[in-house]
């Protein structure tokens, strides 16, 4: 199909890129730092090649989460973000804008949230994961009370929070030892970010702010599959719930979140997605440049769903989300 609108493409500015090294075996490497950098170039024709009209460009991972110093972490954003803006300028028909944001610091990420939105034009933010803050062991996760602020300030700006994976410390991470090949993509994005999903609903957050939206990647990171179990578990023993949140965390999950297609081009996975869901919910996405433009399109163009759903997540969801106008 034309005209689709990807939101999990990422970019790296020269401070960032070497975050993105260790994904690929090092003779891949000068392709995919050429992809990070590469804007108008390759990217567009890419775009071109496979029916995508526009793509909502990120910062690479993990970047400004990485960085303890929050004042490091801080200038870092805001040079991506300038730089972001300056390249959307250029061409605002295929190109928008998630923030990056040094959530080490709520008050500043609050405020360089709505310095994005307002003075920018950016249409919601991209954050990976947990951010180290002071120290490089010191990780902390977005359901701390220390974020009461900046999530009502998210809400009130009708901003998309896309939580984005990153790999756990090594510290905190002893079930991967010895099998660092189940590192990143292949399963432990997934598990990090999942977990980090279900303390967000657990919190009582999405009852304080029933209109927040997060958006995950790669189908869900595995949720739409396991989010029945999550509430479910031992039901003929009753016991109190033994989180803040009101409600089942499945309600919070098909109201307050959107999941993308990026990285998980499988049409199996998709029709489950659907079944949890719905297709209101769900958004194509690529996840370039760390998966290929043409593996996501020639999927998602031939996946049997109905015409009016690939419509829906191919292009029409993301408009009505973001407020694009197409
Ligand atoms: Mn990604």
């Amino acid at each position: 199909m034309n005209g689709k609108i990807g939101l999990e493409e990422h970019f790296a500015i020269p401070e960032t890129l070497q975050d993105s090294a260790g994904f690929v075996p090092p003779d891949y490497w000068a392709v995919l730092s050429k992809r990070l950098l590469d804007i108008h170039d390759d990217r567009l024709r890419q775009m071109d090649d496979n029916g995508m009209e526009m793509m909502i460009l990120s910062l690479n991972a993990p970047a400004v989460q990485a960085i303890p110093d929050r004042d490091k972490a801080c200038e870092i954003a805001r040079r991506a973000n300038d730089f972001l803006a300056e390249q959307v300028a250029r061409r605002p028909d295929r190109f928008q804008a998630f923030a990056a944001l040094p959530m080490q610091d709520p008050d500043r990420a609050t405020a360089e949230l709505q310095r994005c939105m307002k003075e920018l034009g950016f249409k919601g933010a991209l954050v990976n994961g947990f951010s180290q803050v002071d120290t490089a062991e010191n990780a902390v996760y977005y359901d701390a009370p220390q974020y009461a602020d900046f999530w009502a300030t998210a809400e009130q700006l009708d901003a998309p929070f896309y939580l984005h994976p990153r790999n756990p410390l090594a510290s905190w991470a002893q079930i991967y030892e010895g099998h660092p090949w189940l590192l990143g993509p292949t399963w432990a994005f997934g598990q990090e970010t999942a977990v980090h999903a279900l303390r967000l609903m657990a919190s009582g957050l999405f009852d304080r702010h029933p209109k927040l939206q997060i958006i995950l990647g790669h189908m869900g990171e595995g949720l739409p599959y396991s989010i029945w179990r999550v509430d479910n578990r031992n039901a003929w023993v009753k016991v109190p719930k033994a989180y803040p949140a009101k409600r089942p965390l499945g309600d919070y999950f098909r109201e307050n979140f959107h999941l993308t297609t990026s990285g998980n081009f499988r049409t199996q996975t998709l029709i489950d997605a659907l079944l949890e869901v719905g297709a209101d919910r769900l958004l194509f996405s690529t996840d370039w440049p760390f998966e290929n433009v043409d593996h996501a399109a020639t999927w998602f163009d031939a996946a049997s769903i109905s015409e009016a759903d690939r419509v829906k997540i191919g292009r029409g969801n993301a408009n009505r989300l973001f407020k694009l106008g197409l």
